[in-house]
């Protein structure tokens, strides 16, 4: 018998360290761990002694025997990762180092209090020397935790409880809310004011499709129709209207399937929508969801997923294409509420006189009430940091903020989370991106770099 990981799994590795066997991959330091769908335990390896599940965030491991129905499918998904690989038996577990002391304390800014930011002061006060002061534009932190998750994935809200932090910590830590970077506070100020600052400010901004009608009534954002059902200040008055019986998503993410699935499952008011259609210009070799999301779809009652069969040609496939031809083979219940799964589609133009009535495809045309572009997210330029316009990412080098035109690292400044790589990753993905930023900050101050800034 072992533990399983499940669907919620949110790739923080936590657990990896916790396994006193190794029996989890990939660990953050393998290849592949970057663009992992989520962690796997060896069966072969387990020792069933669970303290990967007690150190998982997010309540995804469960003993096998105590699998639910659904997440029967994640024993194989488990095992099958380990089919034809080798792994050492024993993960080499990193000793915290104390790195700053109080007699070289330092104070670091950082900027938006989401997963990013908040990995970022976990990693940081496990130092005793380092005190943390945290910028945050709205009235409530946790960022994309509280306004982006799905608000039917508790579990994965739950990650915030391991922001809590302990009294000793509580002390060297200081939240500002209401209060944005760029206007309330500027950047010289707080490069003034603190040995370091760390911009952990993501990116909510949705991208939308330049394409005739994008700017039609009722076709909006991912980011807005995401930021409206969390109750988000900025979108909470958004003029959305889920009147009609037909939404079409453009772009097949994972932000595509929890926007469907809220659509279809969710109380919204007086929403009419029974039928979603998530559309994607390429193949379902290329689809952007991850096999744990799709199979979550598969399980809830009342929804049907519709793959058509034609889209299915060519190889086998991995466990993604296996899992699209069961849907495909599985015939719909009448007078269930449907996801349409539709590929090789170019959404060309938006139609409509006013508001949205369809969306033109170089597959057709698809009738629509709601469109949704959820075709990524973009971050936004804080006046006197450098700014990548093209790619709306911060520029940087492991984390250490770059001067644009000279290529070299700025002093002191630091980035970290959707802001420093771009939209992609899960929450947990920003625990190792926090390591690899507070380690290049570490490396500064022993180089004495830090220091020599404090100006107070
Ligand atoms: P994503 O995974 O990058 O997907 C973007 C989608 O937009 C792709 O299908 C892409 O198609 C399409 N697209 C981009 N440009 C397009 C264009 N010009 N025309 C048509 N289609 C276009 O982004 P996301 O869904 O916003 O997710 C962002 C990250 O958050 C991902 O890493 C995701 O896994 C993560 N996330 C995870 C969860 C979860 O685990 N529950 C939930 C939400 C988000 P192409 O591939 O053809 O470019």
């Amino acid at each position: 018998m072992a533990y399983v990981i499940t669907q919620n799994c949110c790739n923080d590795a936590a657990c990896v360290a916790a396994c006193p066997v190794g029996c989890i991959h990939p660990t953050p330091d393998e290849p592949g761990f970057a663009t992992a769908e989520m962690l796997y335990i060896d069966p072969k390896t387990c020792i069933d002694c669970g303290a990967c599940a007690d150190a998982c965030p997010v309540d995804a491991i469960f003993p096998e025997k105590s699998l639910k129905p659904e997440h029967a499918a994640y024993t194989e998904l488990n095992s099958e990762y380990y089919a034809g690989r080798t792994f050492s038996p024993t993960f080499p577990t990193k000793a915290v180092e104390r790195l700053v002391t109080s007699d070289n304390a330092l104070t670091v800014a950082i900027v938006g209090s989401g997963p990013a930011g908040m990995y970022t002061a976990k990693e940081l006060l496990r130092h005793p020397g380092i005190r943390v002061e945290m910028f945050e534009r709205l009235n409530l932190p946790h960022g994309l935790i509280r306004y982006g998750v799905a608000p039917d994935h508790p579990a994965t809200k739950s990650v915030v409880r391991q922001f809590r932090w302990s009294p000793e910590k509580e002390r060297r830590f200081r939240l500002n809310v209401n209060t944005e970077v760029g206007k309330d506070v500027s950047h010289d100020e707080l490069v003034d004011r603190f040995n370091a600052v760390i911009y952990a400010h993501g990116a909510f901004g949705s991208r939308r499709l330049d394409i005739p009608g994008a700017e039609l009534e009722n076709s909006i954002g991912a980011g807005e129709f995401v930021g409206w059902y969390n109750d988000h200040p900025d979108y909470r008055a958004a003029p959305i209207s889920l009147s009609g019986k037909r939404a079409v998503i453009i772009g097949n993410g994972n932000v595509a399937l929890d926007m469907a699935r809220i659509l279809l499952t969710y109380p919204l008011g007086d929403s009419t929508i029974s039928e979603v259609e998530i559309v994607a210009r390429r193949g379902p070799e290329n689809a952007a969801f991850t096999t744990p999301e799709l199979l979550a779809l598969t399980h809830i009652p009342g929804l049907d997923v519709i793959v058509d069969p034609a889209d299915l040609t060519g190889s086998p496939g991995d466990r993604k294409m296996q899992l699209l031809r069961t849907i495909a083979e599985t015939v719909p219940t009448p007078g269930s509420r449907r996801i349409i799964l539709r590929f090789n589609a170019t959404p060309t133009e938006i139609l409509g006189g006013g508001h949205v009535e369809g969306v033109r495809t170089s597959a057709g045309i698809l009738d629509a009430n709601l469109v949704i572009h959820a075709v990524g997210f973009h971050g936004r330029a804080i006046p006197g940091v450098p700014f990548d316009n093209e790619r709306h990412v911060i520029p940087n080098i492991a984390g250490r903020v770059v001067d644009p035109l000279t290529g070299e690292p700025l002093p002191a400044v630091y980035t970290v989370g959707w802001i420093k790589r771009g939209p992609s990753g899960v929450i947990g993905t920003n625990r190792t991106c926090a390591q690899e930023t507070v380690g290049s900050l570490l490396a500064d101050q022993r180089a004495g770099a830090l220091a020599t800034l404090v100006r107070r």
